[in-house]
């Protein structure tokens, strides 16, 4: 039986290192040990102590070689070496070597169990891992092999197998283990069972701030944003200093929520904190400020950074792009370049973003060229998408087209959507058609298509195909999210859907929007419908329209906030026609900044115009 094993591990160790070439002979004869037959366990422990330094160096030609010499010595069944054996080659990354060493061994303890179930975490193998750890013997499972496997769940979001070594742990009374706890909570949240993460996470009597990060950036990944930004707080509460993973988890809450108040609050923390110079932390808070709007918040962070990589970089250079402040990504983007910083894929699809903003084709052209040429980077769908817009912005629909009929990608929503929008500002109905048939199979469930095909039909006065796209709407499961705006004013946040009856200063809000609109006739304007989708008469139309949320939030925010302050509307669905020229009058009227966050970008209307240039 041990002859058989024998031969056939020199038959592996040959074959290891015929794969090797010949340098096996002269590794042999080049390694710092030195084979003798007598003196058995003196060698076999200066092997020993080879083969771990070879794991630690990852060198797997020397440690190949301790292997055929423990060969030699007759030392491979023995469980202290066959576990450094196995340490070694997982190590090296040789995972089938390791798994057949193990297969091997005729008594495994507790440790061989482990190494071979940690190098399969580590390599990302967790079916195998798992599988493992439900055939290891129960009293060899450790703390530490339950939350390594923990860990190789939640990169697979497998939460079947979460489930039953939560169970186990229970059991084994590992729960109230800080990594076991901790890897619950992650893996968990990770997979959407966010109940769970709460769960674990409240019944552990003491906290550490690993599992307190763990949970807010749990929340965080569940759209939890409110709860992630209060756990904050809790945890400044109950004593715990925050760590950079938690200030950078809580301030992407604030930017999600467009939570300019409570970003403040988490910047002036963070002032006081050690982390203020971290890179990422002020990069989450560029990002933050952007996303809440105030982009020259934004810029006073990125300004005040005494160090700056290319992830800080990108953020400003993105915030600038998403409130198409075009002429500004284009100099940050000179700029960096002269700071000898390379520019990477994330930062041209914020410079050709800012380029169909502009409606700069040629230089949309120049960059796209620029990226592969002078930069090796190949564009990504990112990038296809964004030039899809900046040819669609310009007019030049059908080479947009062609774009995305000759890319190497398969199209998704985003490009059909630039294209129908395109189709929309030119008017054609054609191309239209096509974009739209494709969405419509991509986001069978969003309305939006529907409605901005049958909008564009509208516009062109094709009564019946309006009727039958509302008939395909009808019919398709899609459904129109409603309307909804909503305002900060006082610490608290106002919501109004369209049409709001219940606001409790709503009578007070429509005096205000019957005042604005009375100003607004004198220049002229009236509802614009044409891009409403309803049948119905004209005066009807236009009162649909005034109770759009964004104008009530408007008038709301008049009404409430200090004269000086810039009115800032959130708003679920994209701006339409009429709220986007009401809100360019609003402003001049009123002389007060106008800035409006739709689903899609930012607006920010001034003196009667907006920074969108009338794309959107
Ligand atoms: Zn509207
Ligand atoms: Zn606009």
């Amino acid at each position: 039986m041990i002859g058989e094993m024998i031969g056939y591990e020199m038959r592996l160790v040959n074959r290891i290192c015929n794969a090797h070439g010949s340098q096996w002979r002269n590794l042999s004869a080049a390694s710092s040990v030195i084979f003798l037959h007598d003196n058995n366990s003196f060698h076999i422990s200066r092997l020993q102590k080879v083969v771990q330094r070879c794991a630690e160096n990852r060198s797997i030609r020397q440690g190949t070689a301790c292997h055929a010499q423990i060969i030699e010595l007759g030392h491979q069944i023995d469980t202290l070496t066959s576990n450094m054996l196995i340490n070694m080659y997982s190590k090296c990354g040789l995972l089938n070597q390791a798994r057949h060493l193990f297969d091997q061994m005729p008594e495994r303890s507790p440790v061989s169990w482990n190494t071979i179930i940690g190098a399969y975490t580590q390599n990302g193998i967790e079916s195998d891992a798992f599988k493992l750890f439900m055939q290891m013997p129960r009293e060899a499972a450790t703390q530490f092999t339950v939350s390594s496997v923990l860990c190789a769940c939640a990169a697979k979001s497998a939460v079947l197998e979460c489930k039953q070594l939560h169970a186990f742990s229970l059991k084994a009374s590992f729960d109230s283990n800080p990594f076991v706890a901790t890897a619950l909570v992650d893996v968990y949240a990770k997979c959407n069972f966010i109940t769970d993460s709460i769960l674990v996470f409240e019944s552990m009597s003491e906290k550490t701030d690993v599992m307190w990060s763990s949970m807010v950036a749990g929340y965080v990944q569940n759209e939890f944003y409110e709860e992630a930004i209060l756990l904050f707080h809790r945890a400044r509460v109950t004593g715990l200093e925050h760590n950079q993973f938690m200030y950078s988890s809580v301030i992407s809450a604030c930017a999600a929520l467009a939570g300019l108040i409570e970003g403040n609050q988490v910047h002036a923390l963070l002032r006081k904190s050690g982390f203020y110079a971290n890179v990422f932390v002020v990069s989450s808070l560029v990002d933050m400020y952007a996303k809440c709007g105030s982009i020259r918040d934004a810029y006073s962070v990125f300004s005040g950074a005494e160090f700056k990589n290319v992830v800080l970089w990108n953020a400003m250079i993105s915030g600038f792009s998403r409130h198409a402040c075009s002429i500004q990504v284009m100099v940050l983007f000179e700029k960096m370049q002269q700071m000898c910083l390379r520019p990477n894929e994330v930062t041209f699809v914020s410079v050709l973003s800012a380029c169909g903003h502009m409606g700069m084709v040629d230089k949309g052209r120049k960059y796209f060229e620029m990226m592969t040429k002078e930069h090796n980077v190949s564009p990504n769908v990112y990038h296809y998408s964004c030039m899809v817009d900046v040819l669609g912005r310009k007019g030049l629909i059908y080479e947009a087209k062609d774009l995305i009929d000759d890319m190497p990608f398969d199209a998704t929503a985003s490009m059909w959507g630039s294209l129908l929008a395109s189709c929309r500002v030119y008017g054609n109905v054609e191309l239209a058609e096509v974009a739209a048939k494709q969405l419509f199979e991509i986001e069978p469930h969003n309305a939006g298509n529907h409605v901005l095909l049958s909008n564009i039909y509208a516009a062109d006065k094709r009564w019946e195909e309006v009727a039958s796209a509302r008939k395909l709407l009808k019919d398709s499961e899609a459904k129109k999210e409603r309307g909804k705006s909503w305002i900060a004013s006082k610490d608290r946040v106002h919501t109004f859907m369209v049409g709001e009856r219940s606001h409790p200063q709503i009578s007070l809000i429509y005096c205000k929007l019957e005042d604005l609109l009375e100003e607004m006739k004198k220049l002229g304007y009236r509802g614009e419908t044409k891009h409403d989708l309803h049948n119905v008469e004209d005066y009807r139309k236009e009162q649909l329209l005034w109770h759009h949320s964004e104008k009530l939030a408007l008038a709301f925010g008049l009404l409430c906030l200090p004269s000086c302050a810039p009115v800032r509307i959130m708003k679920n669905l994209r701006i339409c026609g009429d709220c986007h020229l009401f809100m360019k009058l609003a402003s001049s009227i009123t002389g007060r900044k106008i800035i409006v966050r739709d689903n899609n970008r930012f607006h920010h209307f001034e003196n009667g115009s907006c920074s969108c240039r009338e794309f959107w």
